[in-house]
């Protein structure tokens, strides 16, 4: 026979969290507090199949039900010593919803049930406290009214019918707080509330408490399909199939006097963390009164109250607090997770009514699962999978102070909101151009760069910019990728703004903000507050990057370090860096990169005086003036590589040949153009015309990638030339180097060939001139489909394959990667696009080729070493996605080496359970 309904109370209990997805969370929970020995009132839990059943059978409920309910109460009477709809002795029932995961406050409960005329009077004898009886009563039936009955606020404006009679009551008594209210007032609100459910909705209310019972039952399963339910199960991908079970269970009051209370707490610090109990509490209250917010609810112990002359229950309570700290122990051993708990103390007893798992910060998650490890409790595996890897960024970041971030919203600063192209927290005065930026920063001011898209002279003021706003662009725009690398914490394509740079304004809605004024933003979340909101730095940054703290003296960084350790124990793909620079690359290295995966050379132009020489070199008519301004780059390269082979020190470093949109590097506004012209002695006219000529619309698919070098060989020549140099002089001075020369934008196996033969024969000729040699490969980015479909022809000149995945995305989509911004928000709003293809990598389409990609190429060269370095690689769903695809690594940018270690650790996990 089929069983519907589960008890619990006593010593004993029938469900449990084997039994969740039947008896769902709330009543595995209390289940399991019954069997582990924790007072908790008794009563029953009716399955989530019964739901499912009166859902198919037009609300009825299957046979058998009535009688396994009548025998479960009973059960419950006899524990409690009392009789439900007993006129000397009621015992009263609570009714709430409980699925099998938790939604909070979306369905519907009634409490205080069983009182009627007859029973509110024995109430009252049996506690000897009259208003007590009737307070409950005329709770009771509001609750009633609204969720069973349906009695609610007829048009949007109107209040809640029964908060209006109080509101009334409270006037003509000239009173403003429901304590205020006599024994009298009770009553005669409990009249007009029958009154008004008999006028509006022509019903009589109830008073026979089984039919209570069964219309409580029958409204909780009807809230599993109410508009709120439906659209959080949509939100957190929750079935409607699931359906909710209903837990019965024996009333107990916190509200009975002085010796009774009511609170909410967690096993531990649920911002922080801690291994601290954490809670609230009132005396003389019910549970709604603690979380409603109309009385401030207490701190549970000294410890949280710190130098707080307010009392707290482990002082007020000391023998119901010692009874808490032991049930939390016990719930934490059962769980081997941080609960979060609710518990009634009715004279001097102390009832659990709830447990279940604790929702945290993304840092209470990290700090807890590396001190669950520590304590035994679980192991290092299960920890790594508990922390998400995109919330372990956050304490390498600044973050906004959570309250002021809480009081800039609660004041209506938030003004926009883009995509978080660059986490962390930052807030400064507002400049609008590079230069600014720059000045204003050597000036000693904290300024945001705000610019409607930027280019590559903007990145001195980025670097010295504490953040990025642009209103164009998307998460693999220009502006994005480059502080992603720089660790700058940035907010692109935040289309709501209307900048402009003449004016020196941002006009958002109907607010103008001007030069000078502060804003600040939150890079992980895409918001944008004016005024100032105050960050907090992060500990792990201070020891291994700015040095300003030292190891020891921080229990985070050494936990941080620790999860890292085990999560490079666990993992099998390499994490490589996308880095520049020296620096970047020192970055990356302290954060455990292990190699580098992607050396954009272009972006080694735009420091200094270097992107004039580039300039020269683009606008250049012939190959005596290209070699002339190739000539003035050789040295500087050169020195760049130096630089990166030292920091590297035997690493492996992928170096790609040039890959810039021209136009890109060419001056813009007039006063540029003249100076190029004087400096050059070209016409200004003859300038422009070139500058037009080389203009490209997105996407970026002209005269870049390996096309440049193909037309213009002897850039190549120079870039092999600077790297081949470079090596064999770090090499000399006895560092390893392992250069990676990398092809960018091949399609076709014959653009891989000639651009092999340049980069081989200059190899030759270096080695010669320096009398040594050394081991270096050349490979080809991956970011064409052709390529992709051709990887077997590719591999045969390849030595190895890095999936640019950014143009790969473009290219397969069709979308270009700097203004797809503009519709992809509303294509992800509409569920056309899961989630934007730049920010995850999309798996069936741009992950299909990946894979056929690297299928084709091993066939080839079984050995092949295949890597991605588009800024997916640092995405933890992505970084996934290349595990199950068996790539040796993926490269991404420094401050996102962390996120991919553990992402890839989670999944060789996941990968090796499944086996
Ligand atoms: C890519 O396309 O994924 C890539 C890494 O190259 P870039 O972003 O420089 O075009
Ligand atoms: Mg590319």
């Amino acid at each position: 026979m089929a069983k519907y309904v589960y008890f619990f109370g006593g010593d004993k209990a029938e469900g449990g969290e084997s039994l969740r997805n039947l008896v769902g969370g709330k009543g595995a929970g209390l289940a399991d507090m019954v069997n582990l020995g924790i007072p908790v009132p008794p009563g029953f839990t009716i399955t989530t199949e019964v739901c499912t059943y009166f859902y198919d059978n037009d609300t009825a409920y299957p046979d058998g039900l009535k009688e396994e309910v009548a025998a479960s109460l009973r059960k419950v009477e006899e524990i409690m010593g009392m009789k439900f709809g007993d006129p000397k002795n009621p015992l009263l029932l609570s009714i709430r919803s409980g699925a099998r995961a938790s939604m909070p406050g979306m369905m519907d409960t009634v409490l205080n049930l069983g009182l009627n005329e007859t029973t509110v009077k024995g109430l009252s004898v049996l506690t000897n406290n009259e208003w007590f009886a009737y307070d409950c009563y005329r709770r009771f039936v509001a609750m009633y009214g609204d969720v069973v009955l349906g009695l609610k606020p007829q048009t949007k404006e109107e209040h809640d019918p029964f908060e209006e009679i109080i509101d009334e009551k409270k006037k003509a008594r000239g009173v403003t707080l429901d304590v205020e209210f006599t024994v009298e007032d009770l009553k005669d609100l409990v009249a007009r509330f029958k009154d008004i459910i008999q006028s509006r909705l022509d019903v009589t209310f109830p008073e026979d408490p089984e039919e209570q019972l069964w219309g409580a039952i029958g409204a909780v399963f009807s809230s599993w399909n109410n508009d709120r339910a439906i659209a959080y199960r949509k939100l957190n991908g929750i079935p409607a199939s699931w359906g909710t079970a209903v837990n019965v269970q024996s009333m107990v009051f916190g509200n009975i006097g002085m010796d009774s209370g009511t609170g909410v707490a967690f096993t531990r610090n649920p911002a922080t963390g801690e291994n601290v109990f954490y809670g609230e509490y009132l005396l003389n209250a019910q549970g709604e009164d603690v979380v409603a917010g109309i009385r401030t609810p207490l701190p549970i112990n000294k410890m949280q109250k710190g130098n707080g002359s307010m009392p707290c229950l482990e002082e007020e309570m000391p023998e119901r607090y010692a009874e808490l700290l032991k049930i939390r122990q016990i719930l934490e051993k059962n769980y081997r997770d941080m609960q979060d708990i609710e518990f009634t103390i009715q004279k001097g007893k102390l009832w659990m009514l709830q447990t279940r798992s604790g929702k945290r910060t993304a840092f209470a998650a990290f700090k807890a699962a590396v001190d669950m490890v520590k304590e035994g409790l679980i192991t290092k595996e299960e920890a790594l999978m508990r922390v998400d890897p995109e919330g372990l960024n956050q304490i390498l970041r600044p973050i906004f102070d959570p309250k002021e971030k809480e009081k800039a919203l609660k004041e209506d600063k938030l003004i926009a909101k883009g995509l978080n192209a660059g986490p962390g927290a930052a807030t400064g005065k507002v400049v609008f151009n590079a230069e600014d930026a720059e000045s204003w920063a050597a000036g000693g001011e904290q300024v945001i760069l705000v610019r409607i898209d930027t280019s590559p002279e903007d990145i001195r003021g980025m670097n010295a910019a504490q953040g990025i706003l642009t209103s164009r662009g998307g998460m693999t725009s220009h502006a994005a990728l480059v502080a992603r690398q720089m660790g700058k914490v940035c907010v692109a394509g935040c289309v709501a703004l209307d900048i402009d740079y003449k004016e020196k304004t941002i006009t958002v809605k109907d607010k103008k903000i001007k030069e000078g004024e502060y804003i600040s933003l939150d890079g992980a979340t895409g918001e944008v507050f004016v005024g100032q909101v105050k960050t907090l730095p992060s500990e792990v940054l201070r020891v291994l990057i700015d040095k300003t703290m030292k190891p020891e003296e921080s229990t985070i960084y050494k936990d941080f370090e620790l999860l890292m350790q085990w999560a490079d124990e666990a993992r099998k793909l390499g994490v490589r860096t996308n880095a520049d620079q020296p620096g970047q690359a020192a970055v990356a290295l302290a954060f455990g990169a292990e190699g580098i995966g992607l050396c954009r050379t272009e972006h080694m132009f735009f420091e200094g005086e270097r992107i004039e020489a580039v300039r020269e070199m683009i606008v250049s008519e012939d190959i005596e003036g290209r070699e002339k301004a190739l000539a003035k780059l050789l040295p500087i390269q050169k020195s760049d590589f130096v630089g990166l082979f030292k920091v590297m020190n035997g690493l492996p470093v992928t170096i790609r040949t040039l890959d810039p949109p021209l136009h890109e590097f060419l001056p813009r506004t007039e006063k540029e153009i003249h100076e190029l012209a004087d400096k050059m002695d070209i016409s200004f006219e003859k300038i422009s015309a070139k500058i037009a000529s080389l203009h490209e619309a997105n996407p970026m698919l002209g005269h870049r990638g390996c096309r440049l070098g193909i037309v213009f060989p002897e850039i190549t020549e120079m870039q092999a030339r600077a790297i081949f140099e470079a090596a064999c002089e770090v090499k000399n001075g006895g560092i390893d180097v392992k250069p990676e020369i990398m092809i960018p934008l091949v399609g076709h196996v014959n653009e891989l060939r000639l651009q092999k033969d340049v980069v081989d024969r200059v190899a030759g000729e270096v080695f010669g001139e320096y009398g040594a040699t050394l081991d270096y490969k050349v490979g080809t980015m991956i970011e064409i489909p052709r390529a992709a479909i051709t990887a077997d022809e590719i591999a045969e000149v390849a030595e190895f394959f890095s999936f640019g995945t950014n143009d790969l995305t473009q290219t397969t989509f069709g979308m270009s990667r700097d203004d797809a911004g503009k519709f992809l928000g509303y294509y992800v709003a509409n569920d056309i696009l899961e989630y934007d293809p730049f920010q995850r990598l999309d798996e069936h389409g741009v992950g299909k080729l990946m894979q056929i990609g690297v299928e084709l190429g091993r066939k080839q060269r079984p050995d092949l070493k295949v890597g991605i370095c588009g800024e997916h690689g640092g995405e933890p769903n992505s970084v996934k996605f290349c595990h199950r695809v068996g790539l040796n690594y993926v490269s991404c940018s420094p401050y996102r080496v962390t996120v991919a270690r553990l992402a890839a650790a989670q999944e060789a996990i996941k990968q090796g359970s499944n086996k």
